[in-house]
């Protein structure tokens, strides 16, 4: 493996820039990750091609001294993101022989800023899920295992495909889309760095939809400044997203310090959960230890609604993703299985197409959307929705940002959970309350569990200040000295 896949993503530009490496090279040996790695299942679609011609066009710019803010860097994405000309999927069947006529906003300003497009992510389908075992295209199996046994573990979901190319040293980084924990959880099993800005800071336009209301671009990197980097990119006013905010994209990574001093760091007691492992909540103590001895003051915080937050993201968010896949009817695009009349060719293409989750999720949201349940459910749900925002309002009066675990376990095997449908959703219990709330919020790797498998901590922050998020991110990345790597990629 050649050397240049273990640059960051901001180490690699600024070799580009001094004429060290070319991006051709960089491209070449990334290329060459990709294909070697093929047993993860990471990539749905691999596009060397692009990726080359790319790289050439990168290489002749930068060779003028132009260039975009990620010129000539190999980056993949999470195949949530309509592209072009290449086959989109969502992991699913249903969207079978898609190719997009248009492209992401995400995406294109990532080519707009040099990007070198290394190909497409698997992921849950649909981005349902938190393991990535869903996808109709195969599991991705994470570059981690236990130090005790070589059993296959996840790489956590739904963007897991991007998370375990970017631990793998596939991609330098790589998109992810979080409804409710889909960046930061998978950047915690994987031992990365994830970054999933407020609701409304990227576009949504081109992004295949789940649950609209929640749906938000993101970006994974082996560090922060890499996944400060790759957002500043994403990250940006579009009127094709009516949710989209007009707000201009602050320089995150020229501001980017780490410094903490001063800062308060809440600590919400509503977190510490049944049956949480003691290295989870010993890792949270060493993070909140680390903070307090960089200047930052820990302020213990409550957000009494946090235990309402699962049930009501497993309303509100089938709810929308029911709504939402209507659209997928067999007629206009994708899978469509012939039938004997119009509905009967609905009911098999639907059969055929979705997979067992998403069904689930088609199923419970017709339900609580249904006239009968609707004030029950969906709109019980809408209001304890507010009052979690108000929690974490009235808990961002007395504190700067807030301190969790990222999930309450390390990656666990592949295939379990798989049947227990409500083990799997407990996974998301310290993501779920902040995207409820549309707010920024980072994992960072800062440990290992006795198992040797990687933990991450996570910041959340106020509405729009992704900078706090990204600083304290920062404190923690460099007190922890997270540098172990996936074990089979150790010598490398
Ligand atoms: N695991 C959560 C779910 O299954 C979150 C997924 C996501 O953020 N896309 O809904």
């Amino acid at each position: 493996m050649s050397s240049s896949v273990n640059l960051g993503l901001a180490e690699a530009r600024r070799r580009l820039a001094a004429r060290e490496l070319s991006a051709r090279e960089l491209t070449l040996a990334h290329v060459e990750a990709m294909a070697e790695a093929r047993q993860l299942n990471a990539f749905i679609t691999e596009t060397p091609e692009l990726a080359l011609e790319a790289a050439t066009a990168s290489d002749a710019r930068l060779a003028k001294g132009e260039g975009g803010l990620l010129e000539g860097l190999p980056i993949a994405i999470k195949d949530l993101f309509c592209t072009r000309g290449v086959a989109t999927t969502a992991g699913s069947h249903i969207l079978d022989g898609f190719v997009p006529p248009y492209e992401s906003t995400v995406t294109a300003k990532l080519w707009a800023a040099g990007a070198v497009p290394l190909g497409k992510t698997n992921l849950d389908e649909f981005a349902m899920g938190s393991s990535n075992m869903t996808s109709y295209h195969g599991p991705v199996r994470s570059p981690w295992t236990k130090a005790s046994d070589n059993a296959d573990l996840v790489p956590g979901g739904s963007s897991g495909g991007s998370a375990a190319a970017v631990a793998a040293r596939i991609a330098l980084a790589a998109t992810g889309t979080d409804t409710g924990g889909s960046i930061r959880q998978p950047a915690a099993f994987c031992g990365i760095t994830g970054i999933k800005p407020t609701y409304g800071r990227c576009s949504r336009f081109g992004v295949v939809a789940f649950a609209s209301s929640l749906d938000q671009p993101g970006a994974f990197g082996r560090s922060v400044e890499d996944s400060a980097l790759l957002l500043q990119a994403m990250a940006g006013y579009d009127p094709n997203d009516s949710t989209s905010a007009d707000l201009a994209v602050p320089d995150w990574t020229a501001s980017l310090k780490g410094k903490v001093k001063g800062l308060r760091i809440g600590v919400p007691k509503e977190y510490r959960v049944d049956a949480m492992p003691e290295e989870i909540e010993k890792l949270w103590q060493e993070g909140a230890d680390w903070l307090r001895a960089e200047g930052a003051e820990i302020v213990e915080i409550a957000l009494p609604h946090t235990k309402y937050a699962l049930p009501t993201y497993y309303i509100i968010a089938p709810a929308e993703a029911s709504s939402n896949l209507a659209r997928y009817d067999g007629m206009r695009y994708g899978l469509r299985v012939e039938g004997e009349t119009l509905a009967d060719m609905y009911k098999k293409t639907r059969a055929a197409g979705f997979g067992a989750e998403v069904r689930r999720r088609v199923m419970i949201g017709t339900y609580v959307l249904s006239a009968g349940y609707y004030d029950a459910y969906y709109l019980k749900a809408q209001k304890v929705r507010r009052r979690i925002v108000e929690d974490f309002e009235q808990a961002f009066e007395k504190v700067d940002a807030i301190l969790t675990p990222t999930a309450p376990s390390a990656a666990f095997r592949a295939g379990e959970k798989l049947d227990d449908p409500v083990a799997m959703y407990l996974n998301d219990v310290f993501t779920v309350p902040s995207s409820l709330a549309g707010l920024p919020a980072i994992s960072v790797p800062a440990g290992l569990s006795a198992e040797g498998l990687p933990l991450g901590l996570q910041v959340i922050g106020k509405a729009w200040d992704e900078q706090t998020v990204l600083d304290v991110g920062l404190a923690i990345e460099r007190a922890a000295g997270f540098e172990v790597m996936p074990y089979g990629l150790a010598s490398g």
